[in-house]
């Protein structure tokens, strides 16, 4: 065994996870060591600003010192106790977070892909015991370009060749639409009513460049899940929690989903929390020896998602987001007009993406964003050309300002290979 205490470098942590760990990710050339507010540092020090958030999960910063309290002194009290007993965490929490959003009950489970798991579990079981669905012909309605986590049912309705490919059988159910189109929506509803348990959607579709459906998409498609008796299951795993500039993306909308699905910033980048709420009607399909998860509800993940849905509160993080936001697309808006590179911004709060003037195929974006990180900011491109722009809400308008002048700069001065 190695007992040395010398610090490896960026080259040789790389070369580790290169050798031992799996390729199932193709991540910037940067090693990160620590994390504080809206900064993350590399090994040698070199500072930069996080703007992808770890996808959304860092919405209250890195390592706020609220969520850390919380976790340590959770840690040292009581960590793991199994769902075969109650714990003095859950309940409270339990109370706590179906009151925050609004809903009579909570499931809690860990990660994100698990949360959409166990909506689509609810959502089958309501369907054969509420709705009378007929026994394994339940569908729930899906869109392209969607992303719901890597589990084989979820690949199963995914439309991207690189997640789904060679992983099947696939799992029956699902109908695909096309994302933001109304009437494909009403089509897959009347050719098939009966059947359908469900319609599954993202607000905002993150993972696929910040695709913002046209105003009034989602309170139509609500409109019409309610018509054919169907749960409208809204995924807000990346766009909930105050990221778009609302405490839900739905909010914009005033739509209240039969089922919302919540992970991510649930725990502010701590631990891995999910939850998915419903009221009762819908919740108590479910019962003992149905659906679980050891984790799940633990008192650590109960301790930390409350600290961390309170400080979304305390500081006022949608209210920032929805501001900052604003101040964001103008600056980008303007370099659009400059730049021959950028054709486009897209965004809410502080879920933003740029379009690059090229190919998916090409490396353009990748190569922005490794300037971007020379000049002290880190993004990455997702779907090849798109740069998707989602630091912590945490950040100022001075910050914000500065990593605008970052991302101007770079790019009008980015020489195209
Ligand atoms: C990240 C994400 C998931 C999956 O969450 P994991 O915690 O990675 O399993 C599901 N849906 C959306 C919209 C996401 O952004």
């Amino acid at each position: 065994m190695e007992t040395t205490t010398k610090k490896l470098s960026s080259a040789e942590l790389m070369e580790l996870e290169n050798k031992y760990g799996a390729h199932n990710y193709h991540p910037l050339e940067v090693v990160l060591a620590k994390g504080e507010g809206v900064y993350v540092w590399d090994v040698e020090g070199k500072r930069y600003f996080d703007f992808l958030s770890a996808y959304s999960a860092v919405n209250q910063g890195h390592c706020h010192p609220g969520l850390v309290e919380a976790i340590n002194k959770q840690a040292a009290t009581l960590n793991l106790t199994s769902r075969a007993f109650y714990n003095d965490q859950l309940g409270v929490y339990e109370k706590f977070v179906s009151q925050y959003f609004g809903f009579d009950k909570v499931l809690p489970m860990n990660t994100g892909a698990e949360g959409v798991e166990t909506a689509i579990k609810i959502c089958r079981k309501w369907a054969y015991e509420k709705k009378g669905v007929s026994k394994d012909q339940a569908k729930i309605i899906v869109c392209g370009e969607n992303f719901h986590g890597r589990t084989v049912t979820i690949i199963s309705f995914s439309s991207d060749p690189d997640a789904r490919g060679s992983f099947g059988p696939y799992t029956p159910g699902f109908v695909s639409i096309p994302y933001n189109n109304i009437d494909a929506l009403r089509e897959a509803l009347n050719a098939d009513s009966e059947n359908i348990a469900g319609f599954l959607v993202e607000p905002i579709q993150g993972e696929a460049g910040v695709n913002v459906p046209d105003d009034g998409f989602l309170s139509k498609a609500y409109d019409l899940c309610r018509q054919h008796n169907v749960l409208f299951i809204g995924d807000e795993i990346q766009t909930g929690i105050a990221r778009t500039g609302k405490m839900l993306a739905l909010d914009y909308d005033n739509v209240k989903p039969d089922i919302l699905i919540l992970g991510k910033a649930l725990s502010g980048g701590m631990y891995p929390v999910a939850a998915v709420m419903a009221n009762n009607e819908i919740m108590d399909v479910i019962k003992p020896g149905q659906h679980g998860s050891t984790y799940g509800g633990n008192p650590m993940a109960c301790a930390v998602a409350m600290k961390a849905l309170k400080i979304v509160r305390e500081e006022q993080l949608a209210d920032n987001a929805y501001n900052l936001g604003l101040l964001f697309r103008e600056r980008m808006n303007v370099l659009v007009e400059k730049s021959d590179l950028v054709s486009k911004v897209r965004g809410k709060g502080l879920l933003n993406a740029i379009l690059i003037n090229d190919t998916p195929e090409s490396s353009t974006a990748m190569d922005i964003c490794k300037a971007l990180a020379k000049n002290g900011l880190l993004a990455k491109p997702t779907h090849g050309n798109i740069i998707r722009f989602a630091p912590p809400l945490v950040m100022n308008q001075q910050q914000l300002n500065e990593c605008c002048s970052i991302i101007e700069n770079t790019i009008l001065n980015f020489n195209k290979k």
